[in-house]
């Protein structure tokens, strides 16, 4: 075995890590497993939303996490009555089943992903449209006060999740879910929706997770898609 895999954990380690990853990325031919469920197109370029999400990290979180999901989803239906559903009749029927966590979880991340790119843009943030402003102003008391609802439950969140601007009875609300799940449907109907797994961000921010929301917030957030989440 070569020396340098018996190094000690330390700066040196996690570059090679890096290093690792960039030749795998290279190596691997694209995998996609037939199946009902498809990995939709990205809404934009992979350079896009540079230099707070790099295209290297949507080459790895799209073309491999996203993809993953779907391939995995494909793989669990397989030959079940699961196959000839679509993905939103998918997550109804296994929502709260246990013994079907992990079609569950795959079918959610499919869809979770999906939405989270819809909810940013190139020269996104900003001020919200005049279609959601008043809502915002009217639930939280401002912009600035949505704004730091989203950062706080950002950094609340223990471990791997999503953050999520959700239409509650009217109001708006801010809440969080952990891993792959999703937000109490129907009841809270998802606007916005930001990825807070380490993927979304490890190697653009490290672990600096509160400075990467708030870059995003401020650049690439799109109140856009959100006021045309109201319905
Ligand atoms: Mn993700």
């Amino acid at each position: 075995m070569p020396e340098a895999r018996c190094a000690k954990p330390g700066p040196r380690t996690l570059a090679t890590r890096i290093t690792v990853e960039k030749d795998t990325m290279t190596n691997l031919e694209p995998t996609t497993v037939p199946g009902p469920h498809v990995l939709p197109p990205m809404p934009y370029a992979q350079d896009a939303l540079a230099p707070v999400i790099s295209a290297r990290t949507i080459g790895f979180h799209y073309g491999k996490h996203h993809q993953g999901y779907v391939d995995g989803l494909n793989r669990l239906v397989a030959g079940t009555p699961f196959a000839e559903m679509s993905l939103e009749q998918t997550l109804a029927a296994t929502a709260g089943q246990t013994e079907r966590t992990a079609i569950y979880n795959h079918a959610a991340q499919v869809w979770n992903h999906t939405f989270y790119w819809r909810s940013l843009r190139r020269m996104g943030g900003g001020e919200p449209p005049a279609s959601i402003k008043p809502l915002i102003e009217a639930s939280f008391g401002g912009v600035p006060a949505c704004r730091a609802a989203i950062a706080a439950a950002a950094a609340r969140r223990f471990g791997s999740g999503w953050v999520w601007l959700v239409l509650e009875k009217g109001k708006l609300d801010v809440v969080e879910t952990g891993n792959a799940q999703r937000p109490a449907s129907p009841v809270q109907r998802p606007l916005l929706a930001i990825d807070v797994w380490e993927h979304a961000y490890y190697l653009d921010y490290q672990n600096r997770r509160a400075d990467h929301v708030t870059a995003l917030l401020d650049g690439l957030i799109d109140w856009g898609f959100a006021a045309d989440n109201l319905g």
